[in-house]
C-alpha cells in the first residue's frame, strides 16, 4: 500500500479508544477518525461505570491518548444512519471498525415487565451516570426494589440503591441524580438469580463491596450457600461463596437498608395495576447445563421498583451486516463477513458489538488489537482494502449534509466546565447530562453566546444528528 491509510472509527467508546491505540502503534503514519454520536467521548467508561468507582476514571486518562496524536481527529453528534451513512464511510476510508457497543436491553418475556416502575438496569444507570438519553427516574415512594440478575450490573445498580447517600455524595453525579437518589428512602433491595450461587457471574471484589455497604444488613439463605461441591470451581466462585457465606453470618447493628441475595428464584410476573407493586417469584432446580426447571413453589416480593440486570443487547447499526439472533455485527476474529461468509473489504468490528455485552473494559484492549491485526494485514496485503481513491471524509460529507460535527477541543469546553462546577460543590466534577447543556457549550466555547445553565438534568429529546452548520457560526 502505497497512500496513507485513512480509518474511520464508529464509537469513541473504550473498545474504539482501544483500537484507535492499536493503530497508531502498529502504523507509523495512519490517520484515524474517531465519530460518535455524542460530543463527549469515552462511552460506557463515562455513562456505565458506577459514580462511586472513581478509581476507574484512571483509565479515562490512558484512554484518551490518541486524542493527543495529530493523526486522530474527533467528530461527536455524528450518528452513523443518520449524519452520515455506512455506504459513504465505506467509500471514504481504507477501513471503517465499528465500535459501536450494546446499547439495547434483554427482556424477561414476564406478565407486567412493562408497568411503570419495571425497567431495565442500563436505563438506570445512563441516568445516574448523567446521559443525555437517559429519563429521569422518579424514586420517591420506593421502599424496596428488585434487581433480576446476578452479575456485574445487577451489583452496581443494588450498591447505588442501597448506599447511604453520603457515599454518592462526592460522585460526578448530575445534582439533580443525586436529589433523587437522596430523597428515596429504600429499605430493601432484592438481588435474584435465576441459578445459584456458583453460576452467579458478578466478580468477587464487586461482590464484597457490595456486602460491605457500611449500613447495610446483607440477608442470604445459608441453605443457598451450603454443600456446594466445589472442587471444579474457579478462584472467582470459590472467592464468591466465602464472600457469601462470611456475609451470611454477618450481624450490621443499626442497618439502614436490608440487601437480600436471592438464588434459585426465577420472575414469573411483575405485579401492579397502574405502576409496580411486587414481583411473583418461582423456585427453580437445576435441569442440566445451564437451565432451570420451575418447581411451582411461588412467593412474592412486594416493591415498588424493579431493574432487570439480565444483560445488554448489539443495536443494529444502519446498512451494517447484522446478526439479530446474537445482537452482534457478524464477523471472523474482527472482520466483518457477509451472509455467505466471506469477509466484506474495509469493515472492521471490536467491543460488545463483535463478541457480545461480556467482559470488563480492559478486555476491549485485547479484542481490539485482535481486529486491529487482521486489519494491518489486509492492509500490508492490499486484500479487503480499497484503492487510493475514496470518496469523501467525514469533514467533507457533513459539510455535504449541512452538518458541522463537535470536535475534541469541544469536548476539553464540556470537561473544563464539569470540572469547575465540581470545584464548586466541592467534587471533582459535575457531570452536565442535558443535551442542550451540552450543545450550549459547544457553542459557547466557540463565541456563540452565553451559557444556560439553569436546566440540570432536564428530560433529553431525541439525539442531534449533528448541529445544523448554521448554529456554530
Ligand atoms: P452478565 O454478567 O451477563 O449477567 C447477566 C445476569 O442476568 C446473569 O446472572 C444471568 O443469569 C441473568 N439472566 C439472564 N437472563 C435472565 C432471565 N431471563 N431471567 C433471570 N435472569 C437472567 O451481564 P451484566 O451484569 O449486564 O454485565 C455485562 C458485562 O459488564 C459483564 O462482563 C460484567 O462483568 C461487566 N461489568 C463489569 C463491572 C465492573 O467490573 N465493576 C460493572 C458492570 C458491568 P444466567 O447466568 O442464569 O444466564
Amino acid at each position: 500500500m502505497t497512500h496513507t491509510p485513512h480509518v474511520a472509527i464508529v464509537g469513541a467508546g473504550p473498545s474504539g479508544l482501544f483500537a484507535a491505540q492499536a493503530l497508531l502503534r502498529a502504523h507509523e503514519s495512519v490517520r484515524i477518525d474517531i465519530l460518535d454520536r455524542l460530543p463527549a467521548p469515552f462511552g460506557l467508561l463515562r455513562y456505565g461505570v458506577a459514580p462511586d468507582h472513581a478509581s476507574m476514571q484512571g483509565i479515562q486518562r490512558a484512554l484518551v491518548a490518541p486524542f493527543t496524536s495529530e493523526r486522530v481527529r474527533f467528530f461527536g453528534l455524528v450518528e452513523l444512519g443518520r449524519s452520515i451513512t455506512r455506504d459513504e464511510l465505506v467509500a471514504g476510508y481504507d477501513a471503517v471498525i465499528y465500535a459501536a457497543g450494546a446499547s439495547e436491553d434483554r427482556r424477561l418475556h414476564v406478565p407486567g415487565e412493562e408497568l411503570p416502575g419495571s425497567r431495565s438496569a442500563r436505563e438506570f444507570v445512563a441516568w445516574y451516570c448523567g446521559h443525555p438519553d437517559a429519563e429521569a427516574q422518579q424514586l420517591a415512594g420506593v421502599e424496596a426494589a428488585v434487581t433480576f440478575g446476578v452479575g456485574n450490573v445487577a451489583v452496581d445498580v443494588a450498591r447505588v440503591l442501597a448506599a447511604s447517600p453520603a457515599r454518592l455524595a462526592g460522585t460526578d453525579m448530575p445534582g439533580d441524580v443525586l436529589a433523587e437518589l437522596r430523597r428515596a428512602s429504600v429499605r430493601d433491595v432484592w438481588v435474584v438469580g435465576r441459578r445459584g450461587p456458583q453460576h452467579a457471574s458478578f466478580t468477587t471484589p464487586e461482590l464484597r463491596e457490595l456486602l460491605g455497604l457500611d449500613g447495610v444488613q446483607p440477608v442470604i439463605d445459608p441453605t443457598d450457600v451450603a454443600g456446594i461441591d466445589e472442587t471444579d470451581l474457579d478462584r472467582r466462585v470459590r472467592g464468591n461463596l466465602a464472600a457469601l457465606r462470611e456475609a451470611a453470618g454477618r450481624s450490621v447493628p443499626d442497618a439502614h437498608a436490608r440487601l437480600h441475595l436471592r438464588f434459585w428464584r426465577r420472575p414469573v410476573s411483575v405485579m401492579g395495576e397502574d405502576a409496580v407493586s411486587g414481583v411473583v417469584l418461582e423456585r427453580t432446580l437445576p435441569a442440566g447445563g445451564t437451565s432451570v426447571v420451575g418447581t411451582g413453589e411461588r412467593e412474592t416480593i412486594a416493591c415498588q421498583l424493579v431493574l432487570r440486570a439480565i444483560g445488554y443487547r448489539g443495536r443494529p447499526l444502519a446498512g451494517v451486516a447484522f446478526d439479530d439472533e446474537a445482537g452482534v455485527i457478524p464477523n471472523r476474529g474482527g472482520r466483518v463477513v457477509r451472509p455467505d461468509g466471506t469477509p466484506s473489504p474495509g469493515e472492521y468490528v471490536v467491543g460488545w458489538i463483535k463478541r457480545g455485552p461480556v467482559g470488563v473494559i480492559g478486555t476491549n484492549k485485547s479484542d481490539a488489537a485482535e481486529t486491529v491485526a487482521l486489519l494491518l494485514d489486509d492492509l500490508a496485503a492490499e486484500t479487503g482494502v480499497k484503492d487510493a481513491a475514496r470518496g469523501p471524509e467525514v469533514d467533507a460529507l457533513l459539510a455535504s449534509h449541512g452538518l458541522e460535527a463537535s470536535s475534541f477541543a469541544d469536548w476539553e469546553a464540556i470537561d473544563a466546565e464539569e470540572r469547575a462546577r465540581g470545584e464548586a460543590s466541592g467534587r471533582s466534577r459535575v457531570k452536565v447530562a442535558s443535551w442542550s447543556q451540552l450543545t450550549d457549550l459547544v457553542r459557547h466555547g466557540r463565541g456563540g453566546g452565553p451559557l444556560e445553565r439553569e436546566h440540570e438534568g432536564e428530560a433529553a429529546p431525541a439525539a442531534e444528528a449533528g448541529l445544523a452548520g448554521d448554529d456554530l457560526s
